[in-house]
């Protein structure tokens, strides 16, 4: 029998609704005998069982569910099943008659907390950021190996979330051909290296696959300023969608020499963009007092709030990269602006980029909303796993 995590009275409503974590001020006492990642049998104060979940001792979330049938079982074939199921809605997506990469397991919105897998071409970049992946590591493995058929498995459980669950970080190959360092990715016939061994986060960021699209389809005839352009992403889409130029700015070095070998990859004028290595704070200003101008200006900065506790300072963060990019636009310029902070929902966001339009004394209107691609689903019981969002923007 599984050891019991028995929650204080009254406090079962989020599980009812399905929501998977469970917070430390939830849980009255644990029964029996748990290590980090074990599998518990979550019950009601009054003693129903409601859900199976992992145990994560060091974690403000004390346990994250595995599975709302108290009766299932959670073993190698458990998880099978539940990277078979993310496989075939990915498959119902069809994202692969657009690209070879994409998102194969997106954490709590596949039902499998804690585990985030993405696909580059043959080989698949896994994270293990909770104490029940972590537990069920090699049972994992050996499931997207049979289920992708891929050549390697890349470890890249190098993020800072793992800390708050107690584990250090853990890199290198999991499984297969030790060589597959550099992956080779195609989107919508665009050309981009993955270095998933160094990159940030897996090595690329898919979840912005539709949204670069978007950007090329706009960018016919514009001078384009891709804010935090890491590999290049928006940059080359701009180009290989008809910008005049590109200036294409990040504060890190390897990412722009990626960006300027994904540059090269494609069949495209090689000096077309100029690659910037800057704080991008202090390169708007820098333009701004140069009275550049751009006819489409992409904001795509890291998370600045990952919870809400620190929307406060993202908020004056985000705000300031917008005033300033919104007095670099011509008339008629676009700004496509995004933030991928969990703790920033979509109207606070809003509200800050109404702010800064104020202050810049620039008139604009929303003309279109960004949300992460499809392979990055938001389960309903899971709001939470809703975090990149964005606003094209239209100064008139
Ligand atoms: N738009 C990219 C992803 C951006 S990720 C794509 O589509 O692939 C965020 C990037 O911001 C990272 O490359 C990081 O190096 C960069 N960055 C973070 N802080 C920065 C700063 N203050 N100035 C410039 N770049 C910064």
């Amino acid at each position: 029998m599984n050891p019991a995590l028995v929650l204080k009275a009254g406090r079962e409503k989020s599980l009812r609704r399905h929501h998977p974590w469970i917070f430390s001020g939830a849980v009255e006492r644990i029964e029996g005998e748990a290590a980090s990642g074990d599998t518990l049998t979550v019950r009601s104060a009054d003693g129903k069982p409601l859900a199976l979940a992992a145990w994560s001792p060091k974690s403000q979330i004390r346990a994250r569910v595995w599975s709302f049938d108290p009766g299932a079982k959670i073993d190698a074939a458990f998880f099978r099943t539940r990277i078979a199921e993310a496989a075939a809605l990915r498959r119902t997506l069809e994202i692969d008659r657009h690209s070879n990469a994409l998102r194969l397991v997106h954490g709590e919105s596949d039902g499998l907390p804690g585990l985030v897998v993405d696909r580059y071409g043959d080989v698949l970049v896994a994270q293990f950021l909770s104490a029940g992946a972590e537990r069920w590591r090699e049972e994992i493995l050996d499931a997207l190996r049979e289920a992708s058929a891929c050549e390697a498995i890349y470890e890249r459980s190098d993020a800072e979330v793992r800390a708050l669950e107690g584990f250090g970080p853990r890199t290198g190959f999991a499984r297969g051909n030790q060589n597959a360092r550099r992956c080779a990715v195609i989107e919508y016939g665009m050309n981009f290296r993955v270095d998933v061994e160094r990159g940030q986060k897996t090595g690329f960021f898919l979840d912005q696959r539709e949204n670069r699209q978007r950007v090329r389809e706009l960018a016919a005839g514009r001078e384009v300023l891709d804010c935090f352009c890491y590999t290049g992403g928006f940059a080359i889409a701009a180009l290989s969608g008809g910008a005049h130029g590109v200036i294409a700015v990040d504060s890190s070095g390897a990412a722009l020499e990626v960006a300027r070998e994904n540059l090269a990859a494609n069949a495209l004028e090689p000096d077309a963009i100029e690659f910037v290595e800057a704080d991008v704070f202090a390169h708007l200003r820098a333009l701004r007092d140069r009275r550049a101008q751009f006819g489409l200006v992409v904001l795509d900065p890291p998370k600045f709030a990952p919870t809400a506790a620190q929307a406060r300072n993202a908020a004056r963060a985000y705000k300031d990269i917008n005033l300033l990019a919104l007095k670099l636009l011509a008339p008629g310029g676009l700004l496509a602006t995004f933030s991928c902070s969990g703790g920033v929902p979509m109207d606070l966001f809003q509200s800050i980029v109404a702010g800064a339009a104020l202050d810049a004394g620039v008139q604009a209107k929303i003309i279109e909303r960004f949300a992460a691609a499809a392979d990055h689903p938001v389960a309903l019981d899971f709001p939470e796993g809703e975090y990149l969002k964005g606003l094209l923007v239209l100064r008139p």
